[in-house]
């Protein structure tokens, strides 16, 4: 049935409609740019402002000299700005702070902006002098990190004024790294302090294995109730363990590692929010990272961490780790292993691998040996003392000692990055290669022109571009854009053992739809697909498509991929990568901008309490003509008698529900979404809805009315 017209967002409801502040965290789509081109020539400016940034004493260069000196100690933060306002000064520098960190101003644009506001000021006032003293002031000045540069080559400190090691001759720019790690106890204190209670809330439905959502988040799988078993008599929270690089600039190949945690006893739409994140450390090279030398000092913080836990409220909360998730080359480093083209790179059982036209293949073995935790320890320890290759590993993981579930059970494969980035997008292109160029012109047309939720923030990409395509856009071509479009082009044979593929991570993606059978059915479906792949392509048995074998047992001990957090992951490292103005000092601005949003987010939200998100409609629409359609006029009789249909029905351009907000068509910058919303009150019983929250689709003969809740899952 096709939706010709979908019609327009009626609600008439009790409920008061929300200023457009109240919008939650997500709705603005996040600009993440890798232009490195820009502000070349802020280079100074940008070191002064690290230098500077915790000596108050030295003055900012752009320190316009008619300003009239204020003592630092004047206690004037509850007053208001200036004598003809009622804007207090606490407020305003919080707003001004977080307006030039949204624009991502570089330091000096920053600075000029920050003059000019105050140059027009009227005099007296008590807007700091300059941005160092106002981030002083508001205690937004801590930087959380601590930089060690290393020798690649005889792994040693060199001190931050030495360019090169001193002690290797052979040494340049190219052979140091910088790490930078981060006070996690402090970073703790100040999260716990903010979100404390909601994690006592849910770790409570935790307990309980409450799953009121029926969402299969990771706290109600397997392997976090078996933790919770285990120290049933402790107060901790739960890390899961990310490792990802991201390259930071083209020109020079320079990577930026990040290791991080999120917190398992927080709810997942506010887990993989980037503020409720941890940095633990970051290691900025052009070389890859090697994990004993970055991490040794972050590793002994998490081991304290778990041993002494952190003092919040008079509570000790011990930290446990659950596990590692990360790619293909991320796990690597982390578990200490071979690159995923050796033999038996796979952490999780003895897959040998063949040899074949130049490449490393895994085809599909019926049966085949899993590692166990015994036979991993040993493995590693072999390795490690005998310093060479033993069946994959390269020595012991330096995550060995902090991880609460024993390797290989605590590793948990990056599906966004393996299913979605490898495995989809190389099938994609496969299968894009095949078609005739007139064919592909199709496709791509029916690609770019399919329309989406708009909370989906992208359309669909051509397959004549996929090469920065990220992991969302794959998924929402694989789930919505594949078959139907495909269909028309492609064998069913071929495209009926790739629906397999689709079929299953859809099961595994989000709630148990077949309840206890969901990983069963997916399993099937997946030993099939990797059964018959050699019959449909050639050359494309590699080690991602072979790590789908597990993911069944992975379904099983970890919940629902969806919830897994590798989509946040790309976010917060896409944020913090793009976290940059100028063109060198990359790391430190990184840590300092992050420190400073960091503070900023937190510390904001406790001095306005208004991020509360209510469901309900917002923005009213007071020019609608309900009589252009007599359906309105039929819906309305079905539960009022009177006659003035205009006065009697309220329409709103967009409603919230479930923490998601949904457009009308009269929302005029939802551009092609369909993401439309009608719900009815009824007039005898307040509070009660006729057509609770449903989509009507005006199509040309008939309406169809579907449930919002089918549109449910799409995170
Ligand atoms: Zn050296
Ligand atoms: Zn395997
Ligand atoms: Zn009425």
């Amino acid at each position: 049935n096709v939706h010709k017209n979908c019609y327009r967002l009626i609600c008439v409801s009790p409920c008061s409609p929300l200023p457009i502040e109240y919008l939650p965290d997500g709705i603005t789509p996040n600009n993440i740019s890798n232009d490195d081109s820009n502000s070349i020539m802020h280079d100074d400016r940008d070191l002064q402002w690290i230098n500077n940034i915790d000596m108050v004493d030295i003055k900012s260069t752009s320190e316009p000299v008619f300003q009239t000196d204020k003592t630092d100690d004047s206690n004037d933060y509850d007053s208001p700005l200036h004598p003809y306002t009622d804007m207090l000064t606490n407020s305003f520098c919080f707003r001004l702070l977080k307006s030039f960190r949204y624009s991502k101003l570089s330091q000096s644009e920053s600075h000029r902006l920050f003059d000019l506001i105050h140059s027009a000021l009227p005099s007296p006032n008590n807007l700091p002098i300059s941005i160092n003293k106002l981030l002083q002031k508001l205690e937004l000045n801590q930087n959380f990190f601590r930089k060690t540069n290393i020798c690649l080559l005889c792994y040693k400190e060199i001190s931050d004024e030495n360019r090169v090691c001193l002690s290797c001759p052979t040494s340049n720019k190219n052979n140091i790294a910088a790490i930078y790690d981060s006070d996690v106890k402090s970073i703790l204190c100040v999260l716990l302090e903010k979100i404390g209670d909601t994690i006592r809330v849910y770790k409570n439905d935790l307990i309980l294995n409450n799953d009121t959502s029926g969402n299969l988040d990771i706290g109600f799988a397997y392997a976090y109730q078996n933790l919770l078993h285990r120290f049933s008599n402790e107060n901790f929270i739960t890390a899961l363990m990310h490792l990802d690089g991201i390259g930071l600039c083209k020109s020079n190949k320079l990577k930026m590692w990040l290791l991080s945690f999120s917190i398992i006893e927080l709810p997942a739409k506010l887990r993989y929010q980037k503020h409720n994140m941890v940095i633990v450390s970051i290691w900025v090279s052009s070389k890859e990272p090697i994990a004993s030398v970055w991490l040794q000092k972050s590793i002994k913080k998490l081991e304290e961490l778990k041993l002494t836990g952190v003092i919040v409220n008079d509570q000790t909360i011990k930290l446990k780790v659950l596990g590692i998730t990360g790619d293909s080359p991320a796990l690597k480093i982390a578990l200490n292993f071979i690159s995923h083209n050796g033999y038996y790179c796979c952490y999780f059982c003895y897959l040998r691998g063949i040899h074949q036209k130049q490449k490393r293949q895994y085809p599909y073995e019926c049966l085949h040996q899993m590692r166990t935790v015994n036979s991993f320890a040993q493995d590693a320890t072999a390795a490690e003392q005998l310093n060479r290759n033993e069946k994959g590993h390269l020595g012991v993981s330096i995550f060995s000692n902090i991880v609460d579930i024993n390797f290989p059970y605590g590793i948990i494969v990056d599906y966004a990055h393996v299913s979605l980035l490898r495995h989809s997008k190389s099938i994609f292109i496969e299968l894009y290669r095949r078609l005739t160029p007139y064919v592909r012109n199709i496709v791509d047309r029916a690609l770019i022109h399919q329309p989406f939720p708009h909370f989906f923030h992208r359309q669909m990409r051509p397959f004549n571009d996929l090469s920065f395509v990220k992991a969302t856009e794959i998924r929402n071509i694989l789930f919505y854009g594949i078959l139907p479009i495909f269909h028309k082009h492609v064998s069913s044979e071929i495209l009926g053992h790739f629906a397999m593929f689709i079929t299953a991570l859809r099961l595994l993606h989000g709630k148990p739809i077949f309840g206890d059978r969901t990983s069963d059915i997916a399993g099937d479906l997946l030993t099939k697909y990797y059964k018959d792949f050699s019959l449909f392509y050639d050359g494309l048995e590699n080690f991602v498509l072979h790590l789908h074998q597990h993911f069944k047992n992975q379904y099983e001990m970890f919940g629902a991929f969806s919830h897994l957090g590798s989509f946040g992951q790309e976010a917060l490292i896409g944020y913090v990568g793009s976290n940059r103005t100028g063109t060198r000092f990359y790391g430190d601005l990184i840590c300092k901008n992050y420190s400073i949003d960091f503070l900023l987010h937190h510390k904001m939200e406790k001095s306005n309490q208004f991020t509360k998100i209510v469901d309900g409609p917002f923005d009213q629409e007071f020019n609608f003509d309900f009589k252009n359609n007599s359906l309105f006029q039929l819906l309305h009789s079905v539960q009022c008698t009177c006659a003035s249909l205009d006065s009697c029905l309220t329409a709103y351009r967009r409603c919230i529900i479930n923490s998601q907000v949904y457009h009308s068509l009269q929302y005029k910058r939802r551009q092609k979404s369909v993401s439309y919303f009608v719900r009815y009150t009824s007039t005898a019983v307040p509070n009660s809805y006729l057509f609770d929250n449903c989509i009507v689709f005006d199509c040309e003969d008939y309406h169809i009315a579907t449930p919002v809740s089918s549109y449910d899952e799409h995170d």
